[in-house]
């Protein structure tokens, strides 16, 4: 069985988060998508509302191979708890590169068996990410079809009560 784990802040889940699942879930066996459980980020989002608008989005897209999750502390222990040999990152531009070939170095040294397989970001979702979501949401700016549909108006709803 292959097992990856895809792991992220997901504050919130975007489309370019979505490309990036179904590509690793016709890849592996199973996916769990696990949500790091890090306040010093402060997400907009509590870990249970990011987990729930995950399970909505597994659900309405039919993805019966993915499972959702959350975790503190080391990714490679998450990891092996849940018996993945595979982490799962996407890459969109140079600096997501810098920034995931140092966390390679340092996972490979915490445990060599675990491997990172990447996936780079579909050009029309490049440029996307959950701090622009946030910010347009926020501002009161369209942000249909940058967020999965079965979730947009709760994202809507509450970035618009962040303001
Ligand atoms: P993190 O804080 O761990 O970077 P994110 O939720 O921002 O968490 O992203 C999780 C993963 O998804 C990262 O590997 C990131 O590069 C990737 N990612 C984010 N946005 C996109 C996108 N639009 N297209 C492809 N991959 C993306």
């Amino acid at each position: 069985m292959k097992i990856g784990v895809y792991p992220g802040s997901f504050d919130p889940f975007t489309i370019g988060h979505l490309d990036v699942l179904k590509n690793a879930a016709g890849l592996f066996d199973t996916v769990f998508v696990a949500v790091l459980n890090n306040n010093a980020k402060s997400p907009v989002f509590s870990v249970d509302d990011r987990v729930e608008m995950i399970d909505r989005m597994i659900e309405t897209e039919g993805l019966t191979n993915v499972r959702s999750g959350s975790f503190s502390g080391l990714l490679v222990d998450y990891a092996k708890q849940i018996g993945a040999q595979y982490l799962i990152r996407g890459l969109r531009a140079i600096t997501d590169f810098d920034y995931e070939f140092q966390i390679d170095a340092v996972n490979r040294h915490l445990n060599p068996d675990i491997r990172t397989v990447y996936f780079m970001a579909n050009p029309a979702h490049s440029f996307l990410s959950s701090s622009s979501v946030r910010e347009i949401g926020e501002m009161g700016g369209s942000i249909e079809g940058l967020v999965p549909a079965c979730n947009y108006e709760y994202i809507l709803e509450r970035l618009a009560r962040q303001k």
